[in-house]
């Protein structure tokens, strides 16, 4: 007979549970790997999310009748060994992981003595196989955003987008008035099951990161209630600031559903359908912020993912050769740069911060800093509630420090001056954002222009730059030099923990 093996990010009822739970299988395994917890020093909220999520995902299972073998073990390998000991002629059935690897977990099986067989994996809305047949090996986002938009007819009006456009950015980038206040996101409290998980967590784990503040959904139902609070109060005004940095903000008008959609408590279909649904029963939805939510969800996410199964070698790809050390204050928060100092702070205390926190702080600094990208992106993996492989290495070595030219046309980096322009840290900041040279400027700027100089044979001739490097021009001689040398001093001042 078979039993269905549920990894920690497939808590759906899509796929082969829903054997089990027609009666078609003979039982759920799900296993707890205390060393695969343990090998990175991972946020606590991230453990915890994980591990309530699955015991609640048991819990509900047993609740429906589902017999559901739930093992606690050192490794993985020990939690398949107790389970076929007890069971040697059982053979599991389950879905394919979200980043690839089936054939590392198959070996693992059969070191068990035991048989896997995977299929499908229904999280997601593409298919490695329908992308591969799509796909030319070169193609961009926006090809795969707009194939999306028609395969699955999402805002589409008889053959064209909706609206005549298929994209409104240009509406997407403001930033709030002083007196806007942000809705509060939902917010779910722990139950005695998520309690227990964060005790653990804080017993037997040397993890990083605020668990007092936990408020993740770890069911379905919370998911589903996230969702619904996310659309009704937030989705109508999430597009217009869904760029903007602002001070004592966290989660602005995002929607903070990444954690329960890569878990698999969430359906990209049904969360997509959701806000469709909203913006059709209201007036006050407008399209951009619609399409700006579904581009992240059709688009985005899942191009991400094909991605990272289409690219060998992603994980390790540094085409520019950055060797650095991440500075300590990623971890310890304690720098006086206002606007890093605040998004270190989101991650610290939730294990969250939104995408440009994410792209034009973070990824930004360490890519003009000279981070090694594996680097960072360990530091992503470890700090981040909704971060998996096939998320973060492709919008870490990718899109946020062009280790690899793969999908992305130009590295992002900016000065204070696109900080300054989306965020009001700048003000409140000891560092000034008009300053390229001296002690007070801000370390962005002379980053910037240095790593602009550091990487011009590659960088010139790349059309979306060349721009750029008539600035560079006029600035070679003794300014440039000043500014190399800042930039040095930065980067010795970041080592030194003084920056
Ligand atoms: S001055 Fe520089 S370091 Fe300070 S908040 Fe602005 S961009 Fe960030």
């Amino acid at each position: 007979m078979t039993t269905v093996w549920v990894l920690g990010d497939q808590l759906t009822r899509r796929g082969p549970v829903s054997r089990a739970l027609d009666g078609d299988a003979d039982r759920v395994l799900m296993v707890e790997s205390r060393a695969f917890a343990a090998r990175h020093p991972y946020h606590g909220q991230k453990l915890a999310l994980v591990f309530s999520a699955m015991r609640h995902f048991r819990d509900r299972l047993r609740e429906d009748g589902v017999t559901v073998r739930y093992e606690r073990a050192d490794t993985f390998r020990e939690g398949l060994d107790a389970f076929f000991d007890d069971h040697p002629e059982e053979s599991l059935v389950a879905m394919r992981p979200a980043g690839g690897g089936a054939d590392a977990l198959r070996d693992l099986v059969q070191d068990a003595g035991g048989r896997v067989e995977f299929v499908a994996n229904e999280s997601f809305l593409c298919s490695p196989a329908a992308f591969r047949e799509w796909d030319d090996g070169g193609q961009s986002h926006e090809d795969f955003y707009r194939w999306m938009r028609r395969r699955t007819g999402y805002l589409m009006d008889d053959g064209d987008p909706l609206g005549g456009e298929w994209n409104y950015d240009e509406q997407n980038r403001e930033t709030p008035p002083d007196d806007y206040e942000f809705p509060d996101p939902a917010r779910f409290p722990p139950d005695d099951t998520t309690e227990r998980v964060l005790d653990e967590v804080r017993a037997e784990y040397d993890a990083w990161g605020a668990v007092e503040v936990f408020g993740w959904p770890v069911t379905r139902d919370d998911a589903l209630d996230a969702l619904d609070d996310f659309c009704e109060h937030r989705l109508a005004d999430f597009g217009t600031y869904q760029d903007a940095v602002v001070a004592g903000e966290w989660a602005l008008n995002h929607s903070l559903l990444s954690p329960a959609l890569n878990l698999g408590l969430l359906h990209p279909a049904e969360v997509i359908e959701r806000a469709i649904d909203e913006y059709d029963a209201r007036a006050d939805v407008p399209l951009h912020s619609l399409e700006g939510f579904v581009r992240q969800i059709l688009g985005w996410r899942e191009f991400m993912r094909q991605v990272y199964l289409r690219e060998d070698g992603l994980a390790d790809a540094n085409q520019l050769d950055h060797s650095r050390d991440l500075p300590d204050f990623y971890w310890t928060g304690d720098t006086d740069m206002a606007c890093l100092r605040e998004s270190i702070a989101h991650v610290r205390e939730h294990g969250y911060a939104h995408h440009i926190e994410r792209l034009m702080l973070q990824s930004n600094f360490a890519l003009t800093f000279g981070v090694d990208p594996a680097e960072l992106t360990s530091w992503f993996h470890a700090a981040y509630v909704d971060a998996y492989h096939w998320v973060t290495t492709p919008n870490v070595v990718g899109m946020g420090v062009y280790g690899t030219d793969a999908f992305t046309t130009k590295p992002y980096a900016a000065s204070a001056n696109y900080i300054n322009r989306m965020s009001d840290h700048c003000a409140g900041c000891p560092y000034d954002p008009d300053a390229t040279t001296g002690e007070d400027a801000c370390p962005f700027n002379a980053l910037y222009w240095d790593f602009l100089a550091e990487h011009e044979d590659r960088l010139r001739h790349n059309y979306r730059m060349a721009g750029l490097y008539h600035h560079v021009d006029t600035k070679r001689g003794d300014e440039l030099d000043a500014i190399r040398e800042r930039a040095d001093d930065v980067r010795a001042l970041a080592d030194a923990g003084d920056l």
